[in-house]
Order: structure tokens, then C-alpha cells, then sequence
């Protein structure tokens, strides 16, 4: 398969050497490889937060005979090795032109089905019993700058009294007492009811609640060959095994699977995202470093960090990684990460670091998530493009294909004309799509000089 990033990037049977992977507890669940000639109702590939949310809402809430073909382990993708923010985000477009284009009403119902979406985690873990280990209430985005301070002020005015959100502002003497101090903290807002989780647990545990739901969920079964059959259905083929379904959930996010259909080819922007970890601190080194928080943080610069507490008290901070992917590369971007943290915080100079991974976000030309069905075959359904916000948007959106596949309102209808207009429908190809890393080149130099002239 030609990859569009480095192919270590895409080894299956790999396990990343992840602090989530290290401590993913005693519920990882083994699921079988395909084997022999199989059938159901609706196929899905990709047991990552989108696939098995979907599988699991087909499953428990419509009876839908639904089998999950994932080519790694469960969570293999985005899903076991992310950063464990349950947020709100999503789309890259902004507030601004969001209002401008879609209209109050429109922008209004995206802001506030990401909240429901954050929600719907939640509710998820209490009902499904899922021992996600949840931390904080609230999500902040720290001003870098004192006019990143006034831009933050602003933007949470618009999402107050226009998008009906849960945000306050705290200065920068308050976010020092309540958050951390740092010579790039210059104030911040908190946005509700955003909070943190582990990943991997959270995946494994959909995928648990999806079995005891009469699923199948086969583990290491990559679907190599995908044959439209005469009779409108689809057979999937594995290296053990193949699969007749009537219709198909098509996942991947940034690990998509282009080369299996016409209709997804060129469309996603994979861009890599990196983590690294510190030791566990204790709580008087944490107060004497003057860190107060467990809450999920962003910055507000253009190429943004995120950070957060972990629940043993190590430190752990994911950024943007290169356009090309390969080990030396993820290697450079591990040391440029660790160099950020004691630029930002002094405090932490020479800690050491115990975890570092990498893996693949998804963006769009359009630079907005998308759910929708292929206009050349409406069998084949699909979810992608959470603009690396996926915890809460792949959970949400699995469930709205659950209920559209299984609704009256799904008709003939390649958009699903029930949800906000920001999600709706495919999006557009790329232009000379082979070029597509170029394209991340070039937006993460344009970032860069952004952040740096302020502009
Ligand atoms: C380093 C990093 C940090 C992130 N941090 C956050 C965060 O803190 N908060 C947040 O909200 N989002 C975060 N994200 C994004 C988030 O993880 C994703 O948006 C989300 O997990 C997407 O879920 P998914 O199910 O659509 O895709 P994935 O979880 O990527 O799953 C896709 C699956 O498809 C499988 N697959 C591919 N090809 C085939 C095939 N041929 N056959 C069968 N299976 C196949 C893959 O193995 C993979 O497991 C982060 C992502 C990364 C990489």
C-alpha cells in the first residue's frame, strides 16, 4: 500500500510505546482475526472512536447486525494514543466566518452539539461503566501574549451570548492562583463542560460495551480488497477472511484508508501530532513548581501546544510534528517539544521524560468535520476530519450515523440535511492531492510566522 507519509507511520502490528499503552489497565479486548466467509448488516472499518461508537449505538439502540473490522489492536489509531482531551473544537474555520457563513442559528447548533458531544463521553462512562479516569471540569486556552488576552476576552463574549456556551475569563494574577504561572501566561478563559480522560481505557471500553451489545469486533483484520457485489452489497477481504455486508461505515480519519474507495481518495489532510512525558511529580514538587491544575490546556498561539496533568502526577504536552514522518524526524520533534516545556515553564528544566509517541490527525480543504454518504454509492456512509478534536466529535458522530442509518430521515439524502450545517456532507477533493504534505508544510510555516509576527 503507498502511504502518504512515512510508512512507519502505518505498521498495524505495531504497538506505540505510549504512557496510555503502558497503563491501559486489565480491560484491552482481544477481538479474533476474520477468519472464512462472514456476513451482517453493516460492516465498519476502523475500531477507533468513530467506528465504535457507531457500532456500538447500531448495536444496543437499533439491533443492527453490525460487524467491525480494525486492521491493528483496538484503538491502534488516533484513539488509544491521543491526548485525552474531551474539548470542544472540531473545525479550523473561524468563529467569525463561521457566524458569516453559516448564520447564528447554524454556528449556534455546531457550538452546542459539541458540547453535547463532550456530554454524550461522559454519559458514555457512567452507563457503559468505563474506567476512563476521568480529571477536571472545564477546559482553559491561555493567552500567550497580553493581545491574545484581549482576542480570548472577545471570543468569549461572541461564544457567551451568541453560542449559549459555558465559558469564563480569568486574569492573569487569577490564572496564576487557579492554573500555573509561566512568563506566556497572560490570563486565560475556561470553557465547560470540557474535561480529560485516558484514551486507550475509553476505546477499550466502547469496544467491551460494543461486544456485550452483540457486535463482532475483529482486531488485526485489515481490509485489504473492498468488491462491489451485483447484488448492491459489499464483500471485504482480509488476509484471513472476507465479509459480506449491505452496507458500509467507512472510518480511518488520518490513518484513511484511501486506496479502498474512489470517494474518499484525496479528501483527507492527515497531519502528525506528537506527545511527550515527564516522571511523575509528587504533590509538593508540583506546588513548589506552581501548578494547580488537572484541567486540559491549550495556548492560544496558531501552532498551539497542549498540555495537562496526569492522574500520577506526570506533565504531558502534544504539539504539531513534521511533514515528512519518518523515526528521525519524530525524534527531532520529541526534543523540540521537551525544549518548548522549559522555555514555557523554567520550572520544569532538566525533568526527565519516560513516554513519547506520534501518530496522525485528520483535516479537510474545507477545514470542517464531515458526515455524510458517498453520492456514487449511498451504501457506503462515513465520518471524518475532527481538525484533531476527535475524543468527543468521533463519539458523536459515530452515534448521529448510528441514528441516521437507522432513522426514517437517513431517505435518499447523501447529507444528513438533521444536523448542523458545519458537519454536513463530503469534502472537497484536494488539488493535486499527491501534494497534500506540501500543503502541511507550507500551513505550518504560515502558522509559525503568524505566531511570530502576530498576525
Ligand atoms: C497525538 C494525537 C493527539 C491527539 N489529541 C487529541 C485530544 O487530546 N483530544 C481530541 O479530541 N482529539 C485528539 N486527537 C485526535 C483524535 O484522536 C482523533 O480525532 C480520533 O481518535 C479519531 O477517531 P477515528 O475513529 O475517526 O480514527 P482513529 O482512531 O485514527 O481510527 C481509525 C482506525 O482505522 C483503522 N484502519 C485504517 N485502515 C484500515 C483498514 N484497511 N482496515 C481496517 N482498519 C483500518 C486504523 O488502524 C485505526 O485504528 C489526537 C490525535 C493524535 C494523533
Amino acid at each position: 500500500m503507498k502511504t502518504l507519509f512515512h510508512p512507519s507511520l502505518y505498521q498495524f502490528d505495531q504497538v506505540q510505546p505510549s504512557y496510555w499503552e503502558a497503563t491501559a489497565g486489565s480491560s484491552k479486548l482481544k477481538g479474533e482475526p476474520l477468519s472464512g466467509t462472514q456476513s451482517c448488516d453493516v460492516a465498519i472499518i476502523g475500531g477507533g472512536y468513530t467506528g465504535l461508537s457507531a457500532a456500538l449505538h447500531l448495536a444496543r439502540d437499533f439491533s443492527v447486525d453490525v460487524c467491525l473490522l480494525e486492521a491493528g489492536h483496538i484503538g491502534w489509531g488516533a484513539s488509544g494514543r491521543n491526548g485525552g482531551f474531551c474539548t470542544m473544537g472540531g473545525t479550523k474555520v473561524s468563529l467569525k466566518s463561521q457566524l458569516k457563513r453559516f448564520g447564528v442559528e447554524q454556528t449556534r447548533g455546531f457550538h452546542q452539539s459539541q458540547a453535547e458531544a463532550v456530554n454524550l463521553v461522559r454519559a458514555l462512562g457512567e452507563d457503559e461503566n468505563i474506567d476512563y479516569l476521568p480529571q477536571g471540569d472545564c477546559e482553559f486556552i491561555v493567552a500567550d501574549s497580553p493581545d491574545h488576552f484581549v482576542d480570548l476576552q472577545k471570543q468569549a463574549e461572541l461564544e457567551q451570548t451568541l453560542l449559549g456556551l459555558d465559558v469564563t475569563v480569568h486574569s492573569q494574577d487569577e490564572f496564576r492562583e487557579i492554573g500555573y504561572d509561566s512568563p506566556h501566561q497572560h490570563g486565560a478563559i475556561a470553557l465547560r463542560p470540557s474535561f480529560a480522560l485516558h484514551p486507550l481505557r475509553y476505546a477499550h471500553g466502547l469496544a467491551a460495551a460494543t461486544e456485550r451489545r452483540g457486535a463482532r469486533i475483529h482486531a488485526y483484520s485489515e481490509v485489504v480488497h473492498w468488491r462491489k457485489q451485483e447484488d448492491g452489497g459489499h464483500l471485504l477481504e482480509t488476509a484471513s477472511g472476507s465479509l459480506h455486508a449491505k452496507r458500509v461505515i467507512l472510518t480511518g480519519n488520518g490513518f484513511m484508508p484511501e486506496h479502498l474507495h474512489h470517494g474518499v481518495k484525496g479528501r483527507p489532510l492527515p497531519v502528525q501530532s506528537a506527545i511527550v512525558v515527564t516522571r511523575p511529580m509528587s504533590a509538593s514538587e508540583l506546588q513548589q513548581k506552581g501548578w494547580h491544575t488537572e484541567n486540559p490546556t491549550i495556548n492560544s498561539k496558531h501552532m498551539f501546544f497542549y498540555y495537562r496533568l496526569l492522574k500520577d502526577g506526570r506533565f504531558m504536552l502534544g504539539g504539531r510534528a513534521n511533514h515528512i514522518g519518518d523515526p528521525a524526524g519524530a525524534e527531532q520533534t520529541f526534543s523540540q517539544l521537551k525544549q518548548s516545556i522549559t522555555r514555557m515553564w523554567p520550572q520544569f528544566a532538566g525533568i526527565e521524560y519516560t513516554h513519547q509517541w506520534r501518530g496522525l490527525v485528520c483535516m479537510a480543504l474545507n477545514l470542517r468535520p464531515s458526515i455524510g454518504r458517498m453520492p456514487e454509492d449511498k451504501s457506503v456512509f462515513f465520518a471524518y476530519g475532527y481538525h484533531g478534536n476527535g475524543v468527543n466529535s468521533a463519539t458523536w458522530s459515530g452515534r448521529e450515523l448510528a441514528r441516521w442509518m437507522a432513522g426514517k430521515n437517513s431517505g435518499n439524502s447523501v447529507s444528513p440535511t438533521h444536523l448542523p450545517a458545519i458537519i454536513r456532507g463530503r469534502p472537497p477533493r484536494f488539488p493535486l492531492a499527491f501534494l497534500r504534505r506540501q500543503y502541511v508544510r507550507a500551513g505550518l510555516a504560515i502558522y509559525s510566522l503568524r505566531d511570530r509576527f502576530n498576525f
